[in-house]
């Protein structure tokens, strides 16, 4: 199956099929909508999806004077049971708030509808889950690609965790209405979305070093989107519809790529383990930290940095790496991860031992990758997009473009970077820069240059 046009990128929705890459891929999400007016289709959906019963709205404050106070008149006006719930203050992904809203939904509801952005949205993934009734996501800002993914962020015991869940059986956007959302949001919105030929490089990786399963799929499918909103960067600044709505199109069928791969790996590598690092360090330290996608553009463009640092250079009659050396820094790495998120600590680091494996396998595992370093970026590479024409796009929104604007800088930048691949599971450009001793140099260049990118 070719994914190469806007119809055969709609015509994966609510499919399944065998796919060159040997899996069986399926997307359940029936309805993407995104047009101006769109939030008046909801009737004619519900319709569509043969809903008709009692049906929650959940919003905040924001969302629902933006879109959801409109959405509730429109399914009142066709006939429908609908009730509001509007969350206080600034919801959060927690447990606590999973709790609460699955606790809103009553028995004999039949859908839930989402009226928010990345928190909102997850929310109601859960709740639905949970009481296995139907989701519709109404997005209100291009902020995240998770509209239409199968996963939701939530903060467990100071840990973000991405849980599984269902994908919403419909995303509705009105570009009206997101251009609206807060510039910050859409800047975040790009930032996500630069990571995606990072991620689909790292995955590769992964796949020729792990073994992991790889499908070009998903990388393809966000790929035909990246002109649209990568050339037209500055026209968000203006918040021109036609550009906020092909930014929020690359966003759902980003999700929607995670839902084909059935892992968030064409969506999150080395930039995403930077981020989540951040995240946790804040929460730790019970300080804020920035927008989620502000903070992954200005880790994709710093990672795509470090993979051509590592293609520009020559490993012919390189001498392999002293294992037991390696080994010994990879424990140091790991004491220094303990001594950062302290009893949150265990869980983090026992996904990077498995990572790690045996001495044994790891100084297999390093021969290997030395004996074919070639094949290996030859593999990967070709996934990259240039990190100045990334950066790019970054100067083109007004985005921020450093480290040091995200509050983070000498040795707390040295942390962040030095040891983001021991918080997962997940093998990254950061886990073979560290293999080949590349991790240092690039490490000591970010803060020379305090974080710029
Ligand atoms: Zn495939
Ligand atoms: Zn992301």
């Amino acid at each position: 199956m070719s994914v190469n046009s806007k119809q055969d990128r709609y015509d994966l929705l609510n499919s399944q099929w065998n796919c060159e890459c040997g899996a069986l891929h399926s997307v359940p999400t029936r309805i993407v909508d995104i047009a101006a007016g769109a939030l008046n289709h909801i009737t004619d959906i519900m319709s569509e999806l043969g809903l008709r019963g009692k049906i929650l709205l959940l919003a905040d404050k924001n969302t629902f004077l933006v879109a959801g106070a409109k959405v509730e008149g429109i399914l009142y006006d066709g006939g429908l049971d609908v009730r509001s719930h509007v969350l206080e203050g600034r919801p959060v992904a927690d447990e606590a708030s999973v709790k609460d809203v699955t606790s809103l939904v009553d028995s004999d509801d039949v859908a839930i509808v989402s009226c928010g952005s990345g928190t909102i949205t997850d929310l109601a993934k859960c709740a639905a889950l949970e009481h296995d009734i139907t989701h519709i996501a109404i997005a209100t800002a291009p902020s995240m690609n998770g509209y239409a993914s199968g996963i939701a962020a939530i903060m467990q015991g100071g840990l973000k965790t991405t849980l599984p869940v269902r994908p919403p059986i419909a995303v509705i956007a009105d570009p009206s209405v997101l251009k609206k959302a807060p510039i910050e949001m859409i800047r975040a919105g790009i930032g996500d979305l630069l990571s995606k030929p990072v991620c689909n490089a790292d995955w590769k990786l992964a796949s020729l070093v792990k073994g992991e399963h790889f499908c070009s799929r998903p990388y393809e499918l966000v790929k035909d989107l990246e002109s649209l909103y990568m050339d037209g960067a500055k026209d968000l600044l203006s918040r021109k519809p036609e550009t906020i709505a092909a930014l929020t199109e690359a966003l759902i069928f980003s999700g929607i790529s995670m839902v084909i791969a059935g892992s968030s790996s064409p969506a999150s590598g080395a930039e995403h383990l930077i981020s989540h690092f951040i995240d946790m360090r804040a929460e730790a330290d019970g300080a804020g930290h920035d927008l989620h996608g502000v903070q992954v553009g200005i880790a994709s463009v710093a990672t795509a940095r470090l993979h051509e640092r590592m293609l520009k250079r020559s490993y012919a009659n390189v001498v392999p790496p002293d294992v037991d050396l390696l080994w010994k820094r990879g424990d140091e790495a790991i004491e220094r991860v303990r001594k950062i998120f302290g009893p949150c600590s265990e869980s983090i680091v026992s996904e990077y031992l498995k990572k790690r494996g045996s001495r044994e396998s790891f100084a297999s595992e390093v021969k290997w990758i030395v004996e074919n370093i070639d094949a290996i970026r030859d593999g990967y590479s070709k996934y990259l997009t240039s990190s100045a024409t990334m950066r790019e796009a970054l100067v083109d929104v007004g985005a921020k473009k450093s480290f040091a604007e995200l509050g983070i800088g000498g040795e707390s930048l040295r942390d962040v970077l030095e040891l983001a691949f021991v918080i997962r599971g997940r093998y990254t450009i950061l886990d073979l820069a560290f293999i080949l001793g590349e991790l240092d140099g690039w490490v000591d260049e970010m803060i020379t240059s305090n974080g710029e990118i």
